[in-house]
């Protein structure tokens, strides 16, 4: 019955460990999840009461396809504000979170057998929607020796007359790596040589604690003309399920963009729209409240993993995700309810943590790296203690 994509197609695994915590905590299981890459705070006052005010004013209607005209300004000005990017509103899309901005530009620009050049490890999403429709993803490895930074050199040696794209992540997910302005200069220059577009996913922009965030896009005239800059109210503004998420970029690209939405979802919700124009406009004071907030979280995560024998953890710059390496980890014996399991893999470190301690974690495989497990330090700091004993406890029972 199902389509041939389908055979190849994994679910979302960061979806999958989130949705699984849930399932054992609702049977009564107590799970400490650092799965769900979504802030814990709730979304600011300020952005609810303009979801409702805009509520009472009838705002229930069809809205434009590609957004209001006010977000979409509101959109170029944060992108001025932030970036020092100049856009008008019709080179923007807003869609349902920038999940959905990604997938129209996937489905808006690959052929069957277009490559796509994934710097690696990478969010789970970006080789699925290539593959879905019919592009080749390929990983590229970053070095854990440099924070993950990218790799113009390697990322210039996998070009091939099939090279479509590239997608930057940064602050990067799973790493934290934010890419240096050097390694930035030299992909611009590459994507410009080989004719490559680019697509810049800055949405934990407003997460960098070190070094400074830089849109490629800001580099230069040539290179803003082939980006696809891309950014999501979810992270900054506490909005995971408001679903809001936009691109500015080409004009021809952003009209194909919104064309393929045309058909597919129409507009994001006309009210969550407005609640992205009062994140977007507004003060943006309770931004700097969560980053101060998740920086502290973020020393407390990693000093307790470097803690753990066998686990080596570099400091993340940016983003809310700790990348630990557990190689160490690898060759050593657990005795659990299914006989004794020998750790080979990112698989058997979460499925052990999850057995034997009781802590979600997403296996690094996911992330196209066997080596680590990525925890999401998006929880408190009882949960975040509380979760590092655990795993204390359960790796010195390894043999
Ligand atoms: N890009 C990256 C790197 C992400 O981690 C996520 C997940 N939140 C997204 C895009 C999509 O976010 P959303 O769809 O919630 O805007
Ligand atoms: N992006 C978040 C994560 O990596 C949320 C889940 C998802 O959309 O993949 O955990």
């Amino acid at each position: 019955m199902l389509a041939e994509r389908l055979k190849t197609l994994a679910p979302s695994s960061t979806l999958a460990v989130q949705a699984k915590a849930k399932a054992l905590r609702a049977r009564g299981v107590d799970v400490i999840s650092f799965g769900a890459g979504e802030p814990d705070f709730d979304t600011p006052e300020r952005i609810k009461a303009a979801a409702i005010e805009a509520m009472r004013r009838g705002e229930t209607k069809y809205t434009e396809v590609a957004g209001i005209p006010e977000l979409r300004a509101a959109v170029c000005a944060k992108l001025k504000r932030d970036n020092g990017l100049e856009y008008e509103p019709d080179d923007v899309l807003v869609s349902c979170g920038a999940k959905h901005t990604l997938f129209n530009m996937a489905v808006a620009i690959l052929n069957p057998g277009d490559e796509v050049l994934i710097p690696s490890p990478y969010w789970v999403s970006y080789p699925e929607q290539a593959r879905l429709v019919g592009g080749v993803s390929v990983g590229v490895l970053t070095r854990e020796g440099t924070g993950f930074d990218l790799d113009p050199e390697r990322l210039a040696a996998a070009v091939t007359p099939r090279t479509k794209a590239i997608v930057l992540n940064s602050p990067n997910n799973p790493t934290g790596a934010v890419f240096s302005v050097e390694a930035l200069e030299a992909v611009a220059r590459l994507a410009v040589e080989a004719d490559l577009l680019v697509v810049s996913d800055e949405c934990y922009e407003a997460l960098t604690f070190e070094g400074r965030h830089v849109s490629i896009a800001a580099l230069g005239p040539d290179v803003k003309a082939r980006t696809l800059v891309i950014n999501t109210c979810s992270k900054a503004y506490a909005m995971t399920g408001w679903r809001i998420g936009y691109a500015a970029g080409p004009r021809a690209l952003i009209r194909a963009m919104t064309d393929v939405q045309s058909q597919v979802t129409s507009n994001p919700s006309s009210v969550a729209q407005w609640a992205a124009v009062e994140a977007l406009a507004g003060p943006q004071d309770e931004v700097r409240t969560m980053v101060a907030e998740f920086d502290r979280r973020r020393h407390l995560i990693v000093d307790g993993l470097n803690r753990l024998d066998g686990v080596a953890c570099a400091r993340p710059r940016g983003a809310f995700y700790a990348f630990a390496n557990v190689s160490g980890l690898f060759g050593r014996s657990s005795a659990g309810a299914a006989g004794t399991t020998r750790l080979g893999g990112s698989l058997d470190v979460a499925a052990f943590l999850l057995e034997a301690a009781r802590v979600a974690v997403v296996p690094g495989l996911d992330f196209g790296s066997d080596a680590h497990v990525r925890l999401s330090y998006a929880t408190s700091d009882a949960l975040i203690r509380e979760g590092l004993a655990r795993m204390d406890a359960a790796i010195r029972q390894l043999r």
